[in-house]
């Protein structure tokens, strides 16, 4: 049975599959990710997206920011993966996506339980007192040469993004775990699985007994746990096993219509 298969009768069978999405499920969207083959660390330092380094020169930091991320980021739409995960959510075989990325495509895809352990893209927030913004206001204030300072508290402003070095939301990341140690189907696309603790969540699925499946084009830390492991674009072989779940699942609603 080719791998397709087996992972679409995989999730056929599961209760409760989440997906955990990294930068590769966005580069077909045009968002270059980490450190594949064109990833942005081929370019540029990835200590500059430290938390030391912005406290130091705030400036420099929202400008990287600006040029390497956002401007990149608020032109890219959901390309077909996010829209086989929303499907699978709306015919009730994916229960949730934990995602790395602050590209914000998967609720633009319209999934509706989207876990953003790295934030989001759309919003920034004050350093001192923790209110949140529109972060547009922010990046006009760059694009003006001035450093976004809070209007409450006059702290430093940041984009709303875990930087190296910072810890992830505790919230958030409580939500993640409780997804992953739920799961009992859990796949992972696009991910080198590098970033900790979003790397974790595989192994806490599979420790709670879930099946651990890997789509990835490249190695990723993890692929020796994996029950099913298999190396591609996401936006390639993705579409394919949704497009079978839904064949399998007796086609109430019809034909996936991205093929
Ligand atoms: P990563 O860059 O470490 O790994 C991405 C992996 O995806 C690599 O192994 C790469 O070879 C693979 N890949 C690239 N394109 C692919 C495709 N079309 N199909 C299948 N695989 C593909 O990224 P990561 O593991 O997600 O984590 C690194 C950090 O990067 C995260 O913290 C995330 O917040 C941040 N990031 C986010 C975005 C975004 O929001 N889109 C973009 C870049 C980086």
């Amino acid at each position: 049975m080719n791998q397709i298969r087996m992972i679409a009768e995989e999730m056929i069978r599961s209760r409760f599959a989440v997906a955990l999405t990294g930068a590769g499920i966005s580069t077909a969207s045009g968002i270059p990710d980490f450190r594949g083959p064109s990833g942005i660390w081929k370019t540029f330092d990835p200590s500059l997206f430290h938390i030391s380094y912005f406290m130091k020169d705030p400036m420099s930091s929202w400008k990287l920011f600006v040029e390497k991320m956002y401007d990149t980021i608020k032109k890219a739409k959901p390309n077909i993966s996010h829209y086989a995960l929303s499907r699978l959510e709306e015919m009730g075989v994916i229960k949730g996506v934990i995602t790395q990325n602050i590209d914000d495509l998967h609720r633009k895809a319209n999934t509706k339980e989207v876990i953003e352990l790295h934030g989001n893209i759309n919003f920034s927030i004050c350093t001192q007192c923790g209110r949140r913004f529109n972060i547009e206001e922010s990046i006009k204030e760059v694009r003006a040469n001035r450093v976004p300072l809070c209007p409450y508290c006059g702290g430093l402003i940041k984009p709303d993004v875990v930087f190296f070095g910072e810890p992830l939301n505790d919230e958030t990341l409580r939500r993640a775990y409780d997804f992953a140690s739920k799961s009992d189907l859990f796949l992972v696309l696009g991910s080198s699985l590098s970033v900790s603790p979003a790397n974790q969540l595989p192994i806490v699925a599979k420790s709670n007994g879930a099946k651990l499946i890997i789509i990835n084009a490249g190695p990723t830390e993890f692929d020796p746990y994996a029950d099913i492991r298999v190396e591609g674009r996401v936006e390639e072989v993705f579409p394919r096993i949704c497009k079978l779940v839904e064949e399998m699942i007796a086609s109430k609603s019809g034909i996936c219509d991205y093929d």
